[in-house]
């Protein structure tokens, strides 16, 4: 360890009553301490804070810190003035008197960390030009990823802060955040730096949490076996809309079980009371939409149900992250069906976001549904989406259910010669009368009960042919017909794999579902 790191760490102890640095710490504080420019991207609670108050009280001068949350940086300020660290905050808030006053303390080098909001430092009033006058030592940029105008924080006051860091005479800078994918990644340090800065990933593997995904099939059974799993326990279940949030807890509830539900339509009333509620006890299930989360912090909730697949593995991450942090085991399951990853492209292109935003936001979803079709460690797969490297973790669903890949190209061919000769613009249910040979009303009035395809897959049960359009729609190979709806129609990929010129794996079943299919269906 470097003397300074020595040092940071005999001031931790000192001030803050701290034994020794969390990992992820100690290699951007030896960076920053060095005059290095740091983004560091840590999982919340990870102590990110540190990274920047370290260094202000050991190297004195002022750390100018901009953070868009007034609350956080009031709590952080209190947090630091109770240790005996000069620091203060500026935002909408001050009023001209206690804005003096922070001046007075500025001039005469008495305070370390200032915190601002970023309006407040690219607005006009002449901040940012009196801070260059009485000289800035380090710049901190907490929630850094609210520079990137993909991501769902994005603040245009953040594409600024390149001409502020000019302003003070480029002063290094530490950039932190706790959600950045590769492409955020590469628009802070495009966005915030003069060139390539220091880049730290502290590991966001939560290795006590169980990672499941199930196809949807009996979504409501699926869901109240982990209820009854963690029986009595705390839990979250998100769904994608307000009204499946109320059935489902309505629901939950004549099970005899105590489910609450939360979601942005309820007044903020009952919002409140069922959010205390949750706090409070520790037996709710809370059936809820992504409303639900923002500042919850409850340890022990132990199992987070996805009863539609996210949107996103950020947004997937954050919500299953909300289960285990006291560290014991949390159990987590995420329910995904064909009309979850339709519905979630179709909500992409209706978007008017301009074509790149909507290219990002596709690629972002094809990650998601990749994990949900992934064939070996879901951990590793998700991991890899963060930038670790990792072995498979063998816990997993799929560590543990054996899942194998198998050449699939003939039965990927069978389902894509039905879409193409019943004209592009059916869907699964309907192609699987195709291919089980089910003269239903509708095929025969198609004149499709004539077709080569037809019956041609009765050697396969219904669901199977269903699991495998999803399949094939998860990997490319078909997309939905524009003004069918439901219907399917072949990709570039699709025609490539009909004309036998590119074969496709698909993942087989864990027998264990296989034979749970199979009693249901005797
Ligand atoms: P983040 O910004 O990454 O979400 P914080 O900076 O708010 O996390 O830190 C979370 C908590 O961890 C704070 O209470 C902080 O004081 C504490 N903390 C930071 N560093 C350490 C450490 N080395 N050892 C123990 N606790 C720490
Ligand atoms: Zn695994």
């Amino acid at each position: 360890m470097t003397a300074a790191l020595e040092e940071a760490r005999a001031a931790l102890k000192t001030i803050f009553g701290y034994d020794d640095f969390r990992s992820g710490q100690e290699e951007v504080l030896s960076a920053v301490l060095a005059g290095e420019n740091v983004l560091a991207v840590m999982p919340t609670g990870s102590g990110k804070s540190m990274c920047y108050q370290l260094p202000a009280v050991l190297q004195g001068g002022l750390t100018l810190v901009v953070s868009p949350l007034i609350a956080l940086m009031r709590d952080q300020v209190q947090q630091l003035k109770a240790v005996g660290i000069a620091a203060e905050t500026l935002n909408s808030t001050n009023d001209e008197t206690e804005a003096r006053a922070v001046f007075d303390q500025i001039r005469a080098d008495e305070l370390r960390l200032l915190f601002v909001s970023p309006e407040r430092l690219v607005g006009s009033g002449g901040l940012a030009a009196m801070l260059a006058r009485s000289g800035v030592t380090r710049l901190a940029i907490d929630e850094a990823h609210c520079v990137s105008q993909w991501g769902h924080d994005f603040r245009p006051e953040y594409r600024q802060l390149a001409r502020i860091r000019e302003m003070l005479d480029d002063v290094p800078v530490i950039a932190l955040t706790a959600t950045a994918d590769a492409t955020t990644r590469a628009d802070i340090a495009s966005a915030l730096f003069p060139e390539q800065p220091k880049i730290v990933v502290q590991s966001f593997d939560r290795p006590n949490l169980d990672l499941r995904f199930e196809p949807k099939d009996q979504p409501r059974r699926q869901i109240e076996d982990v209820v009854i799993r963690h029986n009595g326990r705390a839990g979250i279940v998100y769904t994608a809309s307000r009204n499946r949030a109320e059935t489902l807890a309505e629901w939950l509830s004549g099970k005899g079980h105590r489910a609450l539900a939360y979601h942005a339509g309820m007044d903020q009333g009952a919002r409140s009371r069922n959010q205390d509620a949750f706090l409070l006890e520790d037996n709710i299930v809370m059936c809820a939409t992504v409303a639900f989360g923002m500042g919850i912090n409850k340890p022990d909730v132990r199992f987070v149900v996805h009863a539609d697949m996210p949107g996103g593995i950020e947004a997937y991450y954050q919500e299953i992250g909300r289960a285990g942090r006291d560290g014991l085991p949390a159990e987590t399951l995420t329910l995904y069906g064909l009309e979850d990853m339709a519905l979630r492209r179709r909500q992409i292109d209706e978007k008017n976001g301009g074509e790149e935003r909507q290219r990002v936001e596709h690629k972002r979803l094809s990650a998601m549904i990749d994990l949900c079709e992934a064939s070996t460690c879901r951990r590793q797969a998700l991991l890899a989406y963060f930038g670790e490297t990792s072995g498979p973790c063998g816990r997993c669903d799929l560590c543990s259910g054996h899942a194998r890949l198998e050449d699939a190209t003939v039965i990927a061919q069978k389902i894509l010669s039905a879409v193409v000769r019943t004209g592009e613009r059916f869907g699964a249910g309907y192609l699987a009368d195709i291919l089980l040979g089910e003269a239903t009303d509708a095929v025969v009035r198609n004149r499709h009960d004539g077709l080569k395809t037809f019956g041609a897959g009765k050697d396969r049960s219904r669901r199977a042919w269903m699991t495998t359009v999803r399949q094939l729609f998860a990997a490319g190979a078909l997309e939905e017909a524009s003004d069918e709806h439901g219907g399917f129609r072949l990709t570039d990929r699709g025609a490539t794999i009909l004309r036998g010129q590119e074969p496709i794996a698909l993942r087989v079943q864990p027998e264990r579902e296989r034979r749970r299919l199979r009693s249901e269906k005797n």
